[in-house]
Order: C-alpha cells, then sequence, then structure tokens
C-alpha cells in the first residue's frame, strides 16, 4: 500500500560522488538503458539560475539548495528519477531510494581533474574530498544505511559493472508495500 504521499511508481536514485568520479558519464548509460530521467543538478542550477552568485576560488556557481529542492520537487515526487550531484545533504531523505556514492582512486582521480583544467585549491581539495570520503560520509549521515552503496569507478570496466548492476536494481525495483 502506499501512504504518506509516496506514491511513485518508478524510483529515484542519487548519483553522487567526487567531481571527477564518473557520475555524468554513469548516469548517461543508465538513463539509455533505463529509460530513467537524468536529472544533472548543476545543469539545473545554471540553466534555471538556482544559485547566489560565482565563487572565484571554486569557480562556479554557489548553489540555492532550498531553490534547487523547490524546483525538483514535483518530479522527484512523480518518480523515475537518476539524480547526478557531488552533494547530497541538502535533499529530502525521502525522494531516495537509492543513494550510489562513485569512487575513484587518487591518482587516476588527479589525472582526470588535471585534464579537466583543475589546478590550485580547486584541484587540491576535491582530491582530497575523495581522500577523506567526504561523500560517502555525508551519505551515510543523511539516508538509511540500506540505501546506500558505494562502488569504485576506476575503469571503463567498473563503468559497465556498475550500469549493470544498477540497471538491474532499478527494473526490480518495486514501490514500497507491493510485492
Ligand atoms: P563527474 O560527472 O562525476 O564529474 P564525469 O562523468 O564527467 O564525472 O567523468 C569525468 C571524466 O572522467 C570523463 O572524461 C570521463 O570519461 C572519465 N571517466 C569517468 N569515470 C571513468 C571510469 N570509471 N573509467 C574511465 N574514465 C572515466
Ligand atoms: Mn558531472
Amino acid at each position: 500500500m502506499a501512504s504518506g504521499g509516496m506514491t511513485r511508481t518508478r524510483p529515484n536514485l542519487l548519483v553522487t560522488g567526487t567531481p571527477g568520479t564518473g557520475k555524468t558519464t554513469t548516469c548517461s548509460l543508465l538513463v539509455e538503458a533505463t529509460g530513467l530521467r537524468h536529472v544533472n543538478v548543476g545543469e539545473l542550477v545554471n540553466t534555471k539560475g538556482l544559485h547566489d552568485g560565482w565563487d572565484e576560488e571554486f569557480e562556479c556557481h554557489v548553489i540555492n539548495e532550498d531553490l534547487v529542492c523547490d524546483e525538483m520537487e514535483d518530479m522527484m515526487e512523480e518518480g523515475g528519477n537518476i539524480v547526478d550531484y557531488h552533494g547530497c545533504d541538502f535533499f529530502p531523505e525521502r525522494w531516495f531510494d537509492r543513494v550510489v556514492v562513485l569512487q575513484t582512486d587518487n591518482s587516476i582521480l588527479h589525472d582526470r581533474l588535471t585534464s579537466r583544467g583543475y589546478m590550485g585549491v580547486k584541484l587540491t581539495s576535491n582530491i582530497e574530498c575523495e581522500i577523506f570520503q567526504v561523500l560517502l560520509e555525508e551519505a551515510r549521515t543523511s539516508y538509511p544505511e540500506d540505501i546506500v552503496v558505494a562502488l569504485q569507478s576506476d575503469t571503463i570496466e567498473d563503468i559497465s559493472r556498475n550500469v549493470t548492476i544498477l540497471t538491474e536494481w532499478a527494473n526490480n525495483w518495486r514501490p514500497s508495500g507491493t510485492s
């Protein structure tokens, strides 16, 4: 039985992790495999102006979490979303059926971020974010432990395996209370 307004018939999945761990690549492939909707929060922030200005040091918009959650509420309630963002503690806990934290070996991540043009504080803070497992910790403190899963994302083979695992999960998901 659906209750408390939790009536979505398709699952919501959050894919989080340090920038460069492969969130957008993984989500794009997952969308092809499942037909779910890709919600790239960073792009949403830019296109809808859901921010409080520009951070010079990190060269990114300062996200306005309330505006982002308001913007996403209706589609999250409807279900069938794959949310892609390098943060997870400000989304309502009830939105997600699964929270995936992608993780990458430090030296591999360093190379990816360097080829993306990251340097200085932006580079070192993101590498530290990965070393200290900031996103895994954030996910574990924000969501029930049985829905949080860490997946390694070092190689192309890892991506294929992760997409297979998550596609299977999405296809087998049923609304709670039904069998
Ligand atoms: P994010 O969205 O987490 O910032 P992207 O999906 O944009 O990461 O990936 C960043 C770069 O790293 C891209 O060039 C992508 O092709 C590469 N990449 C990501 N994950 C992997 C992986 N598991 N194996 C090989 N290359 C990867
Ligand atoms: Mn991305």
